[in-house]
Protein backbone atom coordinates (compact mmCIF):
# COMPACT_ATOMS: atom_id res chain seq x y z
CA UNK A 1 0.00 0.00 0.00
CA UNK A 2 1.16 3.22 -1.02
CA UNK A 3 0.61 6.90 0.26
CA UNK A 4 0.52 9.58 -1.99
CA UNK A 5 -0.45 13.47 -0.81
CA UNK A 6 -1.26 15.79 -3.20
CA UNK A 7 -0.20 19.67 -1.64
CA UNK A 8 0.30 23.28 -2.52
CA UNK A 9 2.19 25.68 -1.54
CA UNK A 10 -1.11 27.90 -0.81
CA UNK A 11 -5.18 27.29 -1.52
CA UNK A 12 -6.57 27.70 -4.78
CA UNK A 13 -3.78 25.85 -7.68
CA UNK A 14 -5.77 22.88 -8.33
CA UNK A 15 -4.79 21.01 -5.57
CA UNK A 16 -8.11 19.67 -4.81
CA UNK A 17 -8.98 18.55 -8.26
CA UNK A 18 -6.17 16.73 -9.01
CA UNK A 19 -6.98 14.72 -6.03
CA UNK A 20 -10.57 14.27 -7.23
CA UNK A 21 -8.87 13.11 -10.37
CA UNK A 22 -7.08 10.34 -8.63
CA UNK A 23 -9.63 9.05 -6.46
CA UNK A 24 -11.79 8.49 -9.67
CA UNK A 25 -8.72 6.77 -11.90
CA UNK A 26 -6.83 4.82 -8.80
CA UNK A 27 -8.27 1.42 -8.64
CA UNK A 28 -8.41 0.41 -5.15
CA UNK A 29 -7.77 3.02 -2.37
CA UNK A 30 -8.74 5.33 0.67
CA UNK A 31 -9.11 8.96 0.18
CA UNK A 32 -8.10 11.21 3.30
CA UNK A 33 -9.06 14.98 3.38
CA UNK A 34 -6.41 16.27 5.27
CA UNK A 35 -6.90 20.16 4.63
CA UNK A 36 -8.82 20.09 7.57
CA UNK A 37 -9.03 24.22 8.19
CA UNK A 38 -10.67 24.66 4.48
CA UNK A 39 -11.52 21.18 3.57
CA UNK A 40 -13.27 21.08 -0.05
CA UNK A 41 -12.57 17.42 -1.08
CA UNK A 42 -16.30 16.53 0.16
CA UNK A 43 -17.99 19.23 -2.46
CA UNK A 44 -16.78 17.16 -5.49
CA UNK A 45 -16.66 13.55 -3.88
CA UNK A 46 -20.17 14.09 -1.81
CA UNK A 47 -19.59 12.01 1.19
CA UNK A 48 -22.15 9.79 2.83
CA UNK A 49 -21.09 9.90 6.50
CA UNK A 50 -21.11 5.99 7.46
CA UNK A 51 -19.47 6.68 11.44
CA UNK A 52 -18.69 10.53 12.99
CA UNK A 53 -16.48 10.83 15.95
CA UNK A 54 -15.32 13.44 18.52
CA UNK A 55 -12.07 15.40 17.98
CA UNK A 56 -10.61 16.19 21.29
CA UNK A 57 -7.55 18.72 21.95
CA UNK A 58 -6.57 20.24 24.92
CA UNK A 59 -7.75 20.86 28.27
CA UNK A 60 -9.89 23.63 30.30
CA UNK A 61 -10.01 24.16 33.96
CA UNK A 62 -13.80 23.86 35.22
CA UNK A 63 -14.48 25.09 38.73
CA UNK A 64 -17.18 22.84 40.75
CA UNK A 65 -19.35 25.70 42.64
CA UNK A 66 -20.25 23.22 45.46
CA UNK A 67 -17.01 22.60 46.80
CA UNK A 68 -15.14 25.87 45.77
CA UNK A 69 -14.81 28.00 48.87
CA UNK A 70 -14.39 31.54 47.13
CA UNK A 71 -10.65 31.77 48.34
CA UNK A 72 -9.78 33.43 45.52
CA UNK A 73 -6.10 31.40 45.01
CA UNK A 74 -6.50 30.39 41.49
CA UNK A 75 -7.91 33.88 40.01
CA UNK A 76 -4.74 35.61 42.13
CA UNK A 77 -2.59 33.23 40.32
CA UNK A 78 -3.97 32.93 36.98
CA UNK A 79 -1.67 34.15 34.08
CA UNK A 80 -4.07 34.28 31.60
CA UNK A 81 -6.77 36.18 33.75
CA UNK A 82 -9.10 33.39 32.37
CA UNK A 83 -11.00 33.24 36.25
CA UNK A 84 -13.90 35.35 36.73
CA UNK A 85 -14.74 37.24 39.94
CA UNK A 86 -17.66 34.57 40.43
CA UNK A 87 -15.14 32.09 39.44
CA UNK A 88 -15.65 31.22 36.29
CA UNK A 89 -13.06 29.83 34.01
CA UNK A 90 -13.52 31.97 30.37
CA UNK A 91 -12.59 28.64 28.21
CA UNK A 92 -11.44 30.53 25.75
CA UNK A 93 -8.81 32.46 27.47
CA UNK A 94 -7.75 29.55 29.99
CA UNK A 95 -4.58 27.76 28.28
CA UNK A 96 -5.03 24.72 30.29
CA UNK A 97 -1.82 25.41 32.15
CA UNK A 98 -3.24 23.28 35.02
CA UNK A 99 -1.90 25.62 37.33
CA UNK A 100 -5.06 26.76 38.84
CA UNK A 101 -6.20 22.90 40.38
CA UNK A 102 -2.82 22.07 41.76
CA UNK A 103 -3.10 25.63 43.65
CA UNK A 104 -6.77 25.18 44.66
CA UNK A 105 -6.58 23.92 48.36
CA UNK A 106 -10.35 22.11 48.17
CA UNK A 107 -9.30 20.11 44.75
CA UNK A 108 -12.39 22.44 43.23
CA UNK A 109 -10.80 22.70 40.16
CA UNK A 110 -10.89 19.44 37.41
CA UNK A 111 -9.24 19.64 34.20
CA UNK A 112 -11.88 18.34 31.16
CA UNK A 113 -11.07 17.80 27.37
CA UNK A 114 -12.21 20.33 24.69
CA UNK A 115 -14.29 18.98 21.96
CA UNK A 116 -12.14 20.83 18.99
CA UNK A 117 -13.93 19.15 15.93
CA UNK A 118 -15.29 16.05 14.50
CA UNK A 119 -13.71 13.55 11.96
CA UNK A 120 -15.97 11.38 9.86
CA UNK A 121 -15.63 7.75 8.08
CA UNK A 122 -17.74 8.16 4.88
CA UNK A 123 -18.52 6.50 2.13
CA UNK A 124 -18.21 7.49 -1.27
CA UNK A 125 -18.78 6.61 -5.62
CA UNK A 126 -15.06 6.23 -5.95
CA UNK A 127 -14.16 4.61 -2.32
CA UNK A 128 -13.89 5.13 1.24
CA UNK A 129 -13.06 8.56 2.55
CA UNK A 130 -11.94 9.80 5.82
CA UNK A 131 -11.91 13.53 6.59
CA UNK A 132 -12.57 16.04 9.64
CA UNK A 133 -14.21 19.36 10.84
CA UNK A 134 -12.16 21.52 12.94
CA UNK A 135 -14.17 23.73 15.17
CA UNK A 136 -13.74 28.01 14.07
CA UNK A 137 -10.63 28.93 15.44
CA UNK A 138 -9.81 26.25 16.86
CA UNK A 139 -6.03 25.16 17.08
CA UNK A 140 -4.35 21.75 16.69
CA UNK A 141 -5.21 20.60 13.29
CA UNK A 142 -1.66 18.98 12.74
CA UNK A 143 -2.82 16.43 15.57
CA UNK A 144 -6.33 16.05 13.26
CA UNK A 145 -4.38 15.44 10.14
CA UNK A 146 -2.44 13.00 11.58
CA UNK A 147 -5.72 11.24 13.39
CA UNK A 148 -7.20 11.34 9.80
CA UNK A 149 -4.53 9.90 8.10
CA UNK A 150 -4.05 7.12 10.44
CA UNK A 151 -7.67 6.14 10.34
CA UNK A 152 -7.26 6.29 6.22
CA UNK A 153 -4.18 4.15 6.87
CA UNK A 154 -6.12 1.32 8.68
CA UNK A 155 -8.77 1.22 6.38
CA UNK A 156 -6.59 0.64 3.56
CA UNK A 157 -4.51 -2.02 5.29
CA UNK A 158 -8.12 -4.11 6.81
CA UNK A 159 -9.13 -3.90 3.14
CA UNK A 160 -5.83 -4.61 1.35
CA UNK A 161 -6.00 -1.19 -0.73
CA UNK A 162 -3.11 -0.33 -2.97
CA UNK A 163 -3.52 3.58 -2.37
CA UNK A 164 -3.86 6.00 0.85
CA UNK A 165 -4.93 9.82 -1.29
CA UNK A 166 -4.54 12.31 0.24
CA UNK A 167 -5.77 15.78 0.03
CA UNK A 168 -3.20 17.68 2.21
CA UNK A 169 -2.72 21.45 3.57
CA UNK A 170 -1.93 24.22 2.10
CA UNK A 171 1.06 26.20 3.43
CA UNK A 172 3.94 24.91 5.01
CA UNK A 173 3.03 24.88 8.85
CA UNK A 174 2.27 22.00 11.60
CA UNK A 175 -0.81 20.39 9.61
CA UNK A 176 0.85 20.34 6.23
CA UNK A 177 4.03 18.43 7.68
CA UNK A 178 1.52 15.83 9.17
CA UNK A 179 0.06 15.67 6.21
CA UNK A 180 3.71 14.86 4.21
CA UNK A 181 5.71 12.91 6.55
CA UNK A 182 5.85 9.18 6.06
CA UNK A 183 4.25 9.59 2.75
CA UNK A 184 5.82 7.67 -0.71
CA UNK A 185 5.09 10.42 -3.19
CA UNK A 186 4.34 14.30 -2.27
CA UNK A 187 2.63 16.08 -5.23
CA UNK A 188 3.18 19.55 -5.05
CA UNK A 189 0.50 21.61 -7.68
CA UNK A 190 1.53 25.18 -8.85
CA UNK A 191 0.41 27.49 -11.11
CA UNK A 192 3.24 29.77 -13.44
CA UNK A 193 3.47 32.47 -11.67
CA UNK A 194 6.81 33.68 -9.44
CA UNK A 195 5.02 33.47 -6.03
CA UNK A 196 3.53 30.26 -7.45
CA UNK A 197 7.48 29.18 -7.54
CA UNK A 198 8.14 30.56 -4.33
CA UNK A 199 5.66 28.66 -2.60
CA UNK A 200 6.28 25.77 -3.85
CA UNK A 201 9.78 25.76 -2.95
CA UNK A 202 8.79 26.72 0.31
CA UNK A 203 6.75 23.65 0.86
CA UNK A 204 9.80 21.56 -1.35
CA UNK A 205 11.81 22.29 1.74
CA UNK A 206 9.52 21.28 4.34
CA UNK A 207 9.14 18.09 2.23
CA UNK A 208 13.08 17.38 1.51
CA UNK A 209 13.84 17.92 5.31
CA UNK A 210 11.70 15.01 6.28
CA UNK A 211 13.11 13.02 3.50
CA UNK A 212 10.19 12.68 1.34
CA UNK A 213 10.37 12.62 -2.24
CA UNK A 214 8.60 14.76 -4.00
CA UNK A 215 7.22 15.65 -7.84
CA UNK A 216 5.94 18.64 -9.45
CA UNK A 217 2.47 19.71 -11.38
CA UNK A 218 2.31 22.70 -13.19
CA UNK A 219 -1.08 23.48 -12.97
CA UNK A 220 -2.28 26.19 -16.52
CA UNK A 221 0.75 25.90 -17.57
CA UNK A 222 0.00 27.80 -20.68
CA UNK A 223 -1.01 30.97 -19.24
CA UNK A 224 2.23 31.81 -18.66
CA UNK A 225 4.78 29.74 -20.79
CA UNK A 226 8.31 31.59 -19.79
CA UNK A 227 7.35 30.81 -16.08
CA UNK A 228 6.61 27.37 -16.66
CA UNK A 229 9.76 27.09 -18.26
CA UNK A 230 11.35 28.70 -15.37
CA UNK A 231 9.40 26.51 -13.00
CA UNK A 232 10.99 23.61 -14.85
CA UNK A 233 14.31 24.61 -14.82
CA UNK A 234 14.08 25.20 -11.09
CA UNK A 235 13.03 21.36 -11.24
CA UNK A 236 15.88 20.40 -13.17
CA UNK A 237 18.04 22.26 -10.72
CA UNK A 238 16.74 20.68 -8.16
CA UNK A 239 16.75 17.12 -8.89
CA UNK A 240 12.89 17.27 -9.08
CA UNK A 241 10.54 15.82 -11.33
CA UNK A 242 8.00 17.43 -13.36
CA UNK A 243 5.23 14.40 -13.34
CA UNK A 244 3.46 16.43 -15.54
CA UNK A 245 1.96 19.43 -16.52
CA UNK A 246 -2.13 20.98 -17.10
CA UNK A 247 -3.19 23.66 -19.52
CA UNK A 248 -6.21 26.20 -18.83
CA UNK A 249 -9.10 24.77 -19.17
CA UNK A 250 -12.99 25.98 -18.04
CA UNK A 251 -14.18 22.38 -18.62
CA UNK A 252 -12.58 22.04 -14.53
CA UNK A 253 -14.72 24.94 -13.19
CA UNK A 254 -17.31 23.66 -14.73
CA UNK A 255 -17.28 20.22 -13.32
CA UNK A 256 -16.55 21.68 -10.42
CA UNK A 257 -19.57 23.31 -10.24
CA UNK A 258 -21.42 19.81 -10.48
CA UNK A 259 -19.81 18.65 -8.33
CA UNK A 260 -17.89 16.41 -10.51
CA UNK A 261 -13.98 15.47 -10.88
CA UNK A 262 -13.18 16.99 -14.61
CA UNK A 263 -11.92 12.67 -15.47
CA UNK A 264 -15.79 12.14 -15.17
CA UNK A 265 -17.56 14.99 -17.28
CA UNK A 266 -14.39 15.21 -20.37
CA UNK A 267 -12.32 13.41 -22.52
CA UNK A 268 -9.71 16.14 -23.59
CA UNK A 269 -6.28 17.28 -23.70
CA UNK A 270 -6.86 18.07 -20.11
CA UNK A 271 -7.91 14.54 -18.79
CA UNK A 272 -5.53 13.22 -20.98
CA UNK A 273 -2.59 15.56 -19.08
CA UNK A 274 -3.94 14.00 -15.58
CA UNK A 275 -4.30 10.46 -16.52
CA UNK A 276 -0.11 10.74 -17.57
CA UNK A 277 0.21 12.24 -14.46
CA UNK A 278 -1.15 9.64 -12.28
CA UNK A 279 0.30 6.66 -14.47
CA UNK A 280 3.54 8.34 -13.98
CA UNK A 281 3.02 8.09 -10.34
CA UNK A 282 2.29 4.41 -10.51
CA UNK A 283 5.13 3.45 -12.23
CA UNK A 284 7.39 6.07 -10.26
CA UNK A 285 5.67 5.58 -6.71
S1 LIG B 1 -5.70 26.01 33.65
FE1 LIG B 1 -4.18 27.65 33.68
S2 LIG B 1 -5.01 29.12 32.23
FE2 LIG B 1 -6.69 27.77 32.74
S3 LIG B 1 -7.73 28.80 34.43
FE3 LIG B 1 -6.27 27.38 35.32
S4 LIG B 1 -4.42 28.61 35.69
FE4 LIG B 1 -5.74 29.74 34.26
S1 LIG C 1 -8.65 28.10 44.55
FE1 LIG C 1 -10.27 26.61 44.68
S2 LIG C 1 -11.46 27.21 46.42
FE2 LIG C 1 -10.16 28.95 45.94
S3 LIG C 1 -11.44 30.20 44.58
FE3 LIG C 1 -10.29 28.87 43.26
S4 LIG C 1 -11.60 27.10 42.96
FE4 LIG C 1 -12.42 28.20 44.69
Amino acid sequence: MKQIVIISGKGGTGKTILTASFAALAEKKVMADCDVDAADLHLILTPKIENRHLFKSGKTAVIDKDICTACGKCRDLCRFSAIDKEFVVDPVACEGCMFCSFVCPVQAIKMEENTTGEWFVSSTRFGPMVHAKLGIAEENSGKLVSLVRSKAKEIAEENNMDWVIIDGSPGIGCPVIASISGVDCALIVTEPTMSGLHDADRVIQVAKHFSVPVKMVINKYDLNLEMTEKICNYCGDNDISVAGKIGFDENVVKAMVEGKAIIEQADNETTDAIKAIWENIKKET
